[in-house]
């Protein structure tokens, strides 16, 4: 569905998530039994605000946090991942969250085409925008990369076992944050009277605001620096997964690369999409799909949403917003 076009202007949040009414001043005062707290996970910053929770429970959720870094992290040495991308072929026996995961991933897989592909991994090693030390790969290193991403070859079996053939590896970065934030939110469910978690661009707004009304979450205008441009949705009790080509990337004789890899050329996705929001209960399938809608491009990508039947919200590079169909009757858009 053909929307808005953004106001372009500058805009101060680097990224694009926040539960606005979270940290406005008449929420605070309305709200004495809000915590929150911020703490640096998974490569991101993660911010979360708790209403009406038990003594404890903030640092359960930190004490989680670091307990899923220990597993999901590719340069946790040790880790199921770091395992299985040293395994040289061999078989190795994960955790059932490893495996959930990659099993999730492998669905996302075929269900875009590959678009999203979690044995990226030789090709991102390539970029390297995670450790900070981004370079731009020669065409040689890329040719030789690209055969190794093949998620047809990833082999899950019984007991939580995973196969990979010698010089394939597994990257998560672009699904394991939505199945944390899946896992928070299921520990704080129940137990808070409402909840806001971001794992920097997931965010899960677990139930609603003391006045009965939704969560508002924030879209920010991915070509501009400051707030003005933005956009904001009212959401229930769910997650809203921003992906886009501003969170992280270098310029290099005047060209932008961004860390979102097509897993056909090695080179970061070329699509007409600049910002790809999806809603999905399961923040795992909103991140993986938020992921793969950047590089399939706004046409295949609103095409894949309405498919899956996951809500989801498109901003082009021209600043143009596009949804798709009945988005706004479940999500209102406030342009700012
Ligand atoms: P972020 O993690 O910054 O919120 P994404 O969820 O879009 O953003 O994930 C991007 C990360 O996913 C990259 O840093 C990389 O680790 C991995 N990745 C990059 N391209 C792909 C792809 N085509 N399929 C699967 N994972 C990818
Ligand atoms: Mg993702």
């Amino acid at each position: 569905m053909r929307g808005k076009r953004l106001r372009r202007g500058a805009c101060l949040m680097a990224i694009c998530l926040a539960a606005l009414c979270a940290f406005s001043p008449a929420c605070r005062a309305a709200s004495q039994d809000r915590v929150s707290g911020t703490g640096y996970f998974f490569d991101t910053v993660v911010t979360v605000t708790l209403y009406g929770a038990p003594e404890g429970l903030m640092d359960e959720i930190w004490a989680a946090c670091g307990a899923y870094e220990r597993l999901l992290s590719k340069t946790v040495s040790g880790s199921d991942v770091d395992r299985i991308n040293q395994a040289h072929g061999e078989t190795v026996t994960v955790s059932a969250d490893t495996w959930d995961i990659l099993s999730r991933a492998l669905e996302v897989s075929r269900a875009t085409g590959g678009a999203f592909s979690v044995t990226i991994a030789p090709v991102t090693a390539l970029w390297d925008f995670t450790r900070g030390t981004h370079r731009k790969p020669s065409a040689d290193e890329l040719a030789a990369a690209l055969p190794l991403v093949a998620d047809d070859r990833l082999q899950l079996g019984e007991g939580y076992t995973v196969t990979l053939p010698d010089g394939m590896q597994v990257d998560l970065g672009g699904i394991a944050k939505g199945y944390i934030a899946d896992r928070i939110a299921e520990k704080v469910r129940g137990r808070v009277t409402a909840a806001v978690l971001n794992f920097g661009g997931n965010v899960y707004t677990v139930g609603r605001k003391s006045d009965g009304s939704a969560f508002r979450v924030a879209v920010r205008d991915p070509q501009s620096e400051a707030e003005e441009g933005m956009l904001v949705l009212s959401v229930g009790d769910t997650s809203v997964v921003t992906s886009g080509t501003y969170e992280r990337f270098f310029i290099e004789d005047g060209v932008k690369y961004h860390h979102i890899l097509d897993p056909v050329t090695g080179y970061p996705a070329a699509s007409d999409l600049d910002s790809a929001t999806v809603i999905c209960e399961s923040s795992m399938t909103a991140d993986a799909y938020a992921t793969a809608c950047i590089v399939l491009g706004s046409e295949k990508a609103l095409q894949l949403l309405e498919d899956q039947g996951l809500p989801g919200l498109l901003i082009t590079k021209s600043g143009e917003v596009l949804t798709t169909a009945g988005f706004e009757d479940m999500c209102p858009i406030y342009y700012y």
